[in-house]
């Protein structure tokens, strides 16, 4: 009896709604659910966004999610529905049920989702997390995210990709400019890296990463003092004359980048080594904002649900993930949606 009622407080649903307790949608649109809440600002995690601001009650995120959505999809998108912004432990209370969001290294403002109800069953959705710095919630059913969830993806290098990402760029500046791809949140933290590492050359950003970077400034990251929008005149001259400085893209970007200028990308998906030449002028380093498989199974550890519920919608390796979860913690696991 009671591990049937507990297995019916969470569930993923075909969209990729993250549902926990009687009334909270995590991450897509779910037409049951009142309470709409946006762990991030990340395009698998907006789903049915547009439907959420239109039919249901209240849209619940962080008040940099918030800020990162403006930046995005321009102010107007949010104002289409009722937005509220929770500040991490802030608490909101609606029936008899109250929901938190609770601090999650990923990019800024991620938040994971936890909801209590009148039983005191404690409900935690952790969305995408990196294990390190995240705050570790206590829960009776954990629904997470399992992007890594493989035994084979372990990155035992840790910390020593970011010492080659800044001797990398340090070498290529000697020749001109140095051209970084990744995605939105994961650029802003390699600025960062190079930022603290003191590099002191202009970047460059096309217009939608400044704008992103500027939110992430505005909430206290440190990305260096000269951030120069790509249609500047002053970053246009500086790249015709081949003068030393980075220039961020968006891991889609199609913009041309001459053969001769170091390219690096980023990448989640490199577990061999930190860093592996991919062409004559062009690397990939492995920086993830995920955990690694032995990361979330210490998550669980530390975490001691009595249930584990993984994202089956947003990762292929959530089976395997609950199978291990099983086998080597002994805690009932399931993937979903099944
Ligand atoms: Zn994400």
């Amino acid at each position: 009896m009671e591990a049937l009622r507990i297995k019916s407080k969470a569930n993923v649903t075909s969209l990729g709604a993250v549902l926990l307790g009687q009334h909270v949608a995590c991450d897509a649109y779910d037409e049951n659910r009142p309470i709409r809440v946006v762990t991030h600002a990340h395009a698998d995690h907006m789903v049915g966004l547009g439907k959420s601001l239109k039919n249901g009650e209240v849209t619940i995120m962080t008040p940099a999610t918030k800020d990162m959505i403006d930046a995005l999809k321009g102010p107007r998108f949010l104002s289409r529905g009722p937005v509220k912004t929770l500040d991490y432990g802030e608490e909101f209370t609606y029936g008899d049920e109250t929901l938190t969001l609770h601090y999650a290294d990923h990019i800024l403002g991620t938040a994971q989702a936890l909801v209590e109800d009148k039983e005191q069953t404690r409900i935690l959705y952790t969305s995408d997390f990196k294990y390190s710095r995240t705050t570790r919630v206590d829960a009776d059913i954990l629904v997470m995210e399992a992007t890594y969830g493989d035994p084979i993806r372990v990155r035992p290098f840790g910390m020593m990709t970011e010492g080659i990402l800044i001797s990398l760029v340090e070498q290529g500046l000697k020749r001109g400019p140095v051209y970084v791809f990744g995605y939105h949140g994961k650029l802003q933290k390699m600025m960062q890296i190079l930022y603290e590492a003191k590099i002191k050359t202009p970047f460059i950003v096309p217009d939608k990463i400044h704008q992103v970077s500027k939110i992430c400034e505005k909430h206290g990251m440190k990305l260096g003092k000269h951030l120069l929008p790509y249609d500047d005149e002053e970053a246009q001259s500086m790249l015709t004359q081949n003068e030393p400085s980075v220039v961020f893209y968006h891991a889609y970007s199609r913009k041309r980048v001459d053969g001769e200028a170091l390219k690096i990308r980023a990448s989640g998906w490199e577990f061999r080594k930190p860093c592996r030449k991919v062409g004559t002028n062009e690397y990939v380093v492995a920086l993830s904002d995920h955990s690694d498989f032995n990361e979330l199974l210490q998550y669980v550890e530390r975490c001691n649900p009595k249930m584990v519920i993984t994202d089956g919608h947003r990762s292929e390796a959530a089976r395997i993930f609950a199978k291990e979860v099983e086998k080597r913690l002994k805690i009932p696991a399931r993937a979903a949606p099944a």
